[in-house]
C-alpha cells in the first residue's frame, strides 16, 4: 500500500518518502506524488533524489497489484535502491500540469458532446474521447467554441467522495461506459466541475477551468458506424 498524496492534492510536486520494496518491475514507496498510468492519464515521470544528491530517473509510473499499489519505473541501468532508504520523490511538474489541464478539459468535452463515452486518452498537449453518437452531426467549430466558453467561465473543479451505495443508486453518473467506477473500497471519488460535469474519476485535475487555457478541436474521426473520435489540443 502506498499513500497516494496526489489524490487529495494534485499540485504537490515532491514529497519525502521511504523505499518499501524493489523488484524487477520497479520501486515502491510508502507515499508518493507520482500518479500511476490509469483512467486514460499517463503515469508521471520525474526522479527520486537520494540524501547524497544523486538522482534516480523515473521514466514511468504504473499500478502494481493492489488498488493503492504504485510502482515507480527507474531508467535502465539505475543504481539499485535498498528498502528503508529515504528519498525525495519529485515529479516532472511542467508535464504533469499539462496533463492535468488536458484531463480537466476532457471533462468539459464530455459535457459539450452528447452521447456515451466509449474511450479516451490524455497525452502531453493533446487528448481524445470516443463518443457513441449516431450520425455524424458533430461540428468541430461549435465544440471548440463550447469548450472555450466553459474554460473562460472559470468553473471550480473539486473532488468529493461518495459511498459505494450512493454510487450504485446513481448509475447516470457514469459517462465512460468502458471504465467501471472503482467500487469495493467502500467509497468512490467523484470529480465535480461546478454546474458542468460530475462523474467518478481518479485522475488529477486543475482547480479551475480557467487554468486550462484556450483549446481547439483538431479532428473528428469516424471509428465505426456510431463511434466518433474527437481530438483536442492546446491552442497555444
Ligand atoms: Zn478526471
Amino acid at each position: 500500500m502506498t499513500e497516494l498524496l496526489f489524490r487529495d492534492d494534485g499540485y504537490l510536486r515532491s514529497c519525502e518518502a521511504r523505499v518499501t520494496s524493489v523488484d524487477n518491475r520497479g520501486i515502491r514507496l510508502d507515499r508518493t506524488v507520482f500518479y500511476p498510468n490509469g483512467g486514460g492519464q499517463p503515469g508521471d515521470i520525474g526522479a527520486l533524489r537520494l540524501a547524497s544528491g544523486e538522482l534516480i530517473a523515473i521514466v514511468d509510473t504504473v499500478k502494481g497489484d493492489g488498488a493503492d499499489d504504485v510502482v515507480h519505473v527507474p531508467a535502465p541501468g539505475s543504481p539499485a535502491l535498498t528498502p528503508g532508504t529515504t528519498v525525495t520523490a519529485e515529479i516532472d511538474w511542467e508535464r504533469r500540469h499539462r496533463l492535468m489541464r488536458m484531463h480537466t478539459c476532457l471533462h468539459l468535452l464530455c459535457a459539450v458532446v452528447p452521447g456515451a463515452v466509449t474511450g479516451g486518452q490524455v497525452s502531453d498537449g493533446r487528448g481524445r474521447l470516443d463518443f457513441d453518437v449516431p450520425g455524424s452531426a458533430l461540428d468541430k467549430d461549435a465544440i471548440t467554441a463550447g469548450i472555450n466558453k466553459l474554460i473562460a467561465e472559470a468553473h471550480d473543479a473539486t473532488p468529493r467522495w461518495i459511498s459505494d451505495d450512493e454510487m450504485a443508486a446513481h448509475p447516470e453518473l457514469v459517462r465512460t461506459m468502458t471504465v467501471k467506477p472503482p467500487v469495493g473500497a467502500g467509497r468512490v471519488r467523484l470529480m465535480e466541475i461546478a454546474g458542468v460535469d460530475l462523474q467518478p474519476c481518479g485522475g488529477t485535475h486543475v482547480k479551475n477551468t480557467a487554468e486550462i487555457g484556450p483549446v481547439t478541436i483538431t479532428k473528428i474521426e469516424n471509428k465505426g458506424r456510431q463511434n466518433r473520435r474527437v481530438n483536442i489540443a492546446f491552442a497555444e
